[in-house]
């Protein structure tokens, strides 16, 4: 099975879509943020990718680059529309390196 992805260029600051390297019948799970999807079909990536590019470009769509470790992230319109309704700022770091201050400092209050 063929796989392609969607994924974020910084140079052009665009979705971009290509045929993935991953060998065997599974297309890799998509994690909420990442900047590469990954899709069965290149039509459907490309939908998708035409959908954030037109968001990031409109502003209702945010890639991110992460403070701590420096990866991109994307904050898509449903998330970005929820943290302003909310009145929260948009977040500095990834899910990944939020998610592991959370833990280091439910960590060091235990202690
Ligand atoms: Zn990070």
């Amino acid at each position: 099975m063929k796989c392609y992805k969607a994924q974020y260029e910084e140079g052009t600051r665009q979705f971009k879509v290509s045929e993935c390297e991953v060998e065997g019948d599974t297309v890799p799970k998509n994690n909420h943020n990442d900047t590469v999807l990954y899709f069965k079909n290149e039509a459907q990536a490309q939908k998708v990718a035409d959908k954030i590019n037109k968001a990031v470009a409109e502003d209702k769509a945010n890639v991110v680059k992460c403070k701590t470790c420096g990866k991109f992230f994307l904050v898509d319109e449903r998330e970005k529309e929820w943290m302003q309704s909310q009145g929260f700022e948009m977040p500095k770091n990834c899910l990944t390196c939020r998610r592991k201050k959370r833990t280091e400092k439910n960590n060091t209050n235990k202690q």
